[in-house]
């Protein structure tokens, strides 16, 4: 049995060969604690985690000093919600938010809200973004944080991080960017988007699952809470040894990324239009759900009017993609990002989310639009 074709980039990306490559000698020889300063197996350890901070700091405009290694974006997330609202909940005890985040985003404000503090969660508009206004009126001298993502995981638009950055700024709240989806695909500069703080993953860029990163600009006002208790790693921020293959691994994807990201961006936005056009060409009254213009290449989340979702989903065998995010494949219902866009429940259980990224080939796309067109062609046939 041939493997199906994988489009589903937004859910997780494969490893990389040559991230792989960076990986393996902290997993064999290089197996020193980066905590061991007394001799050279802590020493290398220890470069690694230097040289990889490095990579990331490259990517995003930041110093390699401000940025803290974690399991993950779900990590980065909860930390930077949680420690922010325990060091400055007291003074400031708000918080901004937006509908459309992750769950690990909004589960963690809501866990703030649960301790007593206020939260906002802004509302986007049909085309999946925030609007400046409300987010100018949301934001008070009571607000610590803002939290808005970069790029959807869902539906891949980019939010106005740079105009939320100045508005936080005014009021003198701090601004977190959860840019798992954003990070080594779009240009991102912390200090050009006024970001305090921002989530990257590994497994979004072709690197290792558990590792990830927190940026968080220095300066005693950027304080967190750590939120794990131990011998005081990454800047006392986060305790725990740290995982040198992993973290070598989100540095070297991080490298790989940057090398090329803009070339890889316009040859995903090459194969997604064909994909688009193949889509349409048998169903032209396809919805695409969010910005046509503000979004991330390598994704495509669509509507078919009168389509049932699963049932399209289950023809389409030959093609590993989803109708969401993993993480709420589980529960059933209409994805609530979808609902945040007004779009209707029978709208929203006719979509699917397209991603496509560094190991999709013309030859794929080609594939998967005969695919899909076989699937829709004969789904409607049926309910004709
Ligand atoms: C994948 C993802 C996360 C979670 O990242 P992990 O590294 O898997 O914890 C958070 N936010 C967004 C937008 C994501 O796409």
């Amino acid at each position: 049995m041939t493997k199906p074709i994988y489009l589903d980039y937004q859910a997780t990306t494969p490893l990389d060969p040559r991230v792989l490559d960076a990986m393996m000698p902290f997993f064999t020889e290089k197996f020193g604690n980066p905590h061991s300063n007394t001799h050279s197996y802590g020493w290398e350890a220890d470069a690694a985690l230097d040289i990889a901070r490095e990579q990331v700091t490259e990517v995003i405009g930041s110093q390699s000093d401000e940025i803290i290694f974690t399991s993950g974006a779900t990590e980065a997330n909860n930390l930077v919600i949680k420690g922010v609202m325990e060091v400055w909940g007291a003074k400031r005890p708000h918080l901004v938010t937006v509908v459309t985040e992750h769950k690990c985003v909004l589960e963690a404000v809501m866990a703030c809200k649960h301790q007593g503090y206020d939260v906002t969660v802004l509302p986007v508009a049909r085309d999946g973004l925030v609007n400046l206004d409300k987010v100018r009126d949301a934001i008070t001298e009571r607000t610590a944080l803002v939290s808005i993502m970069a790029v959807n995981n869902e539906i891949g638009v980019i939010q106005p991080l740079a105009e939320i950055g100045r508005l936080a700024r005014e009021k003198g709240a701090l601004f977190h960017s959860d840019a798992a989806q954003a990070f080594g695909k779009i240009p991102l500069n912390v200090n050009a988007l006024g970001l305090d703080f921002m989530s990257i993953s590994g497994h979004k860029i072709y690197g290792p699952k558990g590792v990830g990163a927190l940026y968080k600009r220095s300066g005693r006002a950027r304080s967190l809470a750590p939120q794990m208790s131990g011998g005081g790693q990454e800047g006392g921020v986060r305790s725990g040894t740290q995982a040198p293959a992993l973290v070598a691994g989100l540095g070297a994807a991080a490298a790989l990324a940057l090398t090329d990201m803009r070339q890889e961006a316009r040859r995903l936005e090459t194969l997604m239009t064909r994909l688009k056009l193949g889509l349409l060409d048998v169903a032209p009254d396809i919805i695409v759900n969010g910005s046509e213009q503000e979004r991330w290449a390598g994704n495509l989340n669509v509507s078919f009017p009168g389509i049932d979702g699963d049932m399209l989903l289950a023809s389409v065998r030959g093609l590993a993609l989803s109708s969401g995010a993993a993480c709420a494949s589980a529960v059933s219902g209409p994805s609530y990002v979808l609902s945040a866009l007004g779009r209707s429940e029978s709208e929203s259980k006719s979509a699917l989310r397209i991603g496509i990224g560094r190991f999709t080939t013309d030859e794929e796309i080609d594939r998967a639009i005969t695919v899909f067109q076989k699937a829709i062609t004969s789904l409607r046939k049926g309910a004709a």
